[in-house]
């Protein structure tokens, strides 16, 4: 896919692009204020959700068409531009009649290949050329996001971005969204030419986390975030925790540290070296690691131990988180790498046990 640069009536958009406003337009009054506070703040690009895809029936499902309205107020008041989410047909003909903008695509319908196609095919039966930012799918599919992107490239659609917004997980977690950055880097290394958007808001789930996150993904070398604002957070009619106010928004993103500077090559290739050198000695130590869990395997065959034993995996666990975050790193990270070597000695040993069983049998017949 060769993607063209997102743009607004032709007018190409600056990087880093912000893109703020509020979770869901609820009434003229909170869309006008917020939007008045985000101009102030300098911001370019105003968001709102009209139609608000809800886990459960019976939440705030948005204001509907009414809320188009608004934005366009909005347009007329600040001369911001306006972006809205859609999720079908409907949505895209009616955002296109109210002169939307700039569009972008959920989550939850980035997973639903059916109304990717219906919208892919309303745009092409349009013959508009807006700009279209597609969430990552909720679950961490690279390839149901890309699919996503390709429904819309072959409708025509050029001027195409990308919003990782994170990705949905069970049970206990720092984040509302687990962000995953490799999955977005990925998309990165496919298509450097496909501006990438952060939303440390649906990530984080607070708004605590706006701040690291926004400078997480800058590092990252993103092109821009979209952070949900409203003029009084705490009322606000969906996802109140983890909205800013207009002023709380411009504070964070002044303390942002944005890094175009270009690096010099040569201190590049040589810090590269050195995490290659790194990534080698890794191998090597992970690589006698599992040698020794072998030999672990081997042990617990002849005295007729279970291969796993959860206590001992739940101290080492404990014991190897404590001594990362003394060294600075995180308990997700350390956590994951953990389990990822567990399976694996797993594995080894389980396969261990069965050729033995099978030399067993062997021997029997
Ligand atoms: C939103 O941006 O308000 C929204 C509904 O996001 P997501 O699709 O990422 O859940
Ligand atoms: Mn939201």
């Amino acid at each position: 896919m060769d993607f063209e640069p997102l743009a607004i009536d032709g007018l190409q958009l600056d990087r880093p692009l912000v893109i703020a406003g509020p979770c869901s337009a609820e009434t003229e009054q909170q869309v006008l204020e917020t939007a008045r506070g985000l101009a102030r703040a300098g911001i370019k690009i105003f968001r709102a959700g009209i139609w608000k895809p809800r886990t459960k029936p019976g939440g705030f499902e948005g204001v509907g068409v009414p809320g188009l309205a608004w934005l366009n107020k909005v347009r007329e008041q600040t001369g911001m531009k306006v972006a809205t989410e859609v999720a079908n047909r409907g949505h895209v003909e009616a955002a296109l009649e109210y002169g939307i903008d700039l569009i972008w695509i959920g989550a939850r319908t980035t997973a639903n290949p059916f109304a990717m196609q219906e919208i892919a095919d309303v745009l092409r039966e349009s013959g508009k050329d807006i700009s279209v930012l597609v969430k990552n799918p909720v679950n961490p599919d690279l390839e149901l996001w890309v699919g996503a992107l390709e429904r819309l490239y072959n409708a025509g659609i050029r001027r195409l971005g990308v919003i990782h917004r994170g990705f949905s997980s069970y049970g206990p977690s720092a984040y509302r969204n687990h962000p995953h950055w490799r999955i977005p880097l990925e998309l990165r290394i496919r298509y450097p030419k496909l501006p990438i958007i952060c939303d440390p808001s649906h990530i984080g789930g607070k708004r605590e986390l706006i701040a690291s996150l926004s400078q997480q993904a800058l590092d990252m070398g993103f092109d821009g975030l979209i952070v949900e604002s409203h003029c009084d957070p705490d009322c606000a009619w969906s996802d109140r925790s983890q909205q800013v106010t207009p002023e709380v928004l411009s504070l964070i993103l002044d303390n942002l540290v944005y890094r175009d500077a270009p690096v010099p090559a040569d201190s590049l290739v040589t810090l590269r070296r050195k995490i290659d050198q790194l990534d080698n000695d890794l191998l090597e130590i992970l690589a006698k690691r599992m040698n020794v869990s072998r030999e672990i395997g081997r042990y617990k065959m002849r005295h007729n131990m279970p291969v796993v034993q959860a206590g001992r995996y739940g101290d080492i666990m404990t014991s190897r988180i404590l001594a990362a975050r003394a060294q600075g790193m995180s308990e997700d990270f350390m956590r994951a790498v953990l389990s990822a070597i567990h399976e694996e000695s797993v594995r080894i040993q389980v396969e261990l046990s069965r050729e033995s069983v099978e030399n067993e049998e062997g021997e029997e017949k």
